[in-house]
């Protein structure tokens, strides 16, 4: 039987929880090491290795290298571990002084001078993006359903119907007032980017009522460009659909709860790296 572990740097354990609402696995596979519910020191050699979370501090840059030795797969999970996420909200100034203002953190794992994705520093094979991803998105990296179909955007899944004649002049804010079943949520003046995202989440969010935030990432199709393609491609959808300004689209998507997402593939651009193959995306 094939072995995995799971390791865990700086996030949140949403990944491991929604890891733990995926059972498929348990007939291919045998956990060796998730810290999360497995007490075990070391990481022996395993077929598959997930990692969530970002490089945040020493520890987790000692951990990541020992961890990557040893595993026949390398998979990042999670916006974390692909971008840096929630923990990169540290990176700010502020955010460090005010950690590090209590005497007794001074003698926790030393803070890196900022977050880094996981593949700044270890060679990933697959990135499974999502905060978190889905069960469904671990079950498909697992255990390879072949009836596993991702589709290309979160619009495919979302099932919500696009109005040319329904046009909000303004973005209203998140969750704030009714939500109409059945149509987009553009059209009622919420900023949803589901139209750039790539699929495979079967869109929980907006089938509910609240805006994607693009947590998947870019699709295929944007995936390998500037962020900038992304903008426009969002940007487009709104014309069609709004007659909210651009400015005022363009200040929303650098909002702090939507930039967290939309740059995730999008951090190696301008800096001499080449993005992430879309191939190695799922
Ligand atoms: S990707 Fe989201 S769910 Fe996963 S560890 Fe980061 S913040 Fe938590
Ligand atoms: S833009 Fe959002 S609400 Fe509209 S169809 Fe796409 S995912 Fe659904
Ligand atoms: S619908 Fe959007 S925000 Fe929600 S899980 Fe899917 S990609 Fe993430």
């Amino acid at each position: 039987m094939k072995t995995f572990a799971v390791l865990q740097l700086s996030g949140c354990a949403g990944c491991e929880v929604s890891l733990l609402n995926a059972d498929a696995w348990i007939r291919a596979y045998r956990l060796v090491y998730m810290p999360l519910v497995i007490s075990a020191y070391d990481m022996p050699p395993v077929d598959v290795l997930l990692i969530s979370g970002g490089v945040r501090t020493d520890e987790d840059l000692y951990n990541l290298h020992r961890a990557t030795r040893c595993a026949g797969q390398v998979v990042a999970v999670g916006t974390c571990a692909i971008s840096g996420g929630v923990p990169s909200l540290g990176d700010r100034y502020e955010v460090r002084d005010l950690f590090l203002a209590e005497e007794g953190r001074r003698h926790v794992p030393r803070l890196l001078p900022r977050c880094h994705p996981i593949d700044s520093a270890a060679p990933v094979d697959l990135y499974l993006p999502g905060c978190p991803p889905t069960p469904e998105l671990f079950m498909a990296v697992l255990a390879r359903p072949s009836d596993f179909h991702a589709s290309r955007i979160i619009c495919q899944e979302c099932g919500r119907k696009k109005l040319r004649d329904m046009r909000p002049a303004h973005l209203i804010g998140f969750q704030y007032g009714h939500v109409l079943p059945d149509i987009c949520l553009i059209n009622q003046g919420f900023l949803c980017i589901g139209s750039s995202t790539r699929g495979g989440c079967r869109a929980p969010c907006p089938r509910a009522g609240h805006p994607c935030v693009g947590c998947r990432g870019p699709s295929d199709a944007l995936i390998e460009g500037e962020s900038s393609a992304w903008f426009d491609s969002i940007q487009r959808v709104f014309s069609a659909l709004t007659d909210v300004p651009v400015e005022e689209v363009q200040k929303g998507l650098r909002s702090p709860q939507l930039s967290l997402f939309l740059f995730q593939f999008s951090d190696y651009s301008g800096k001499g790296r080449p993005p992430r193959p879309k191939e190695k995306v799922l």
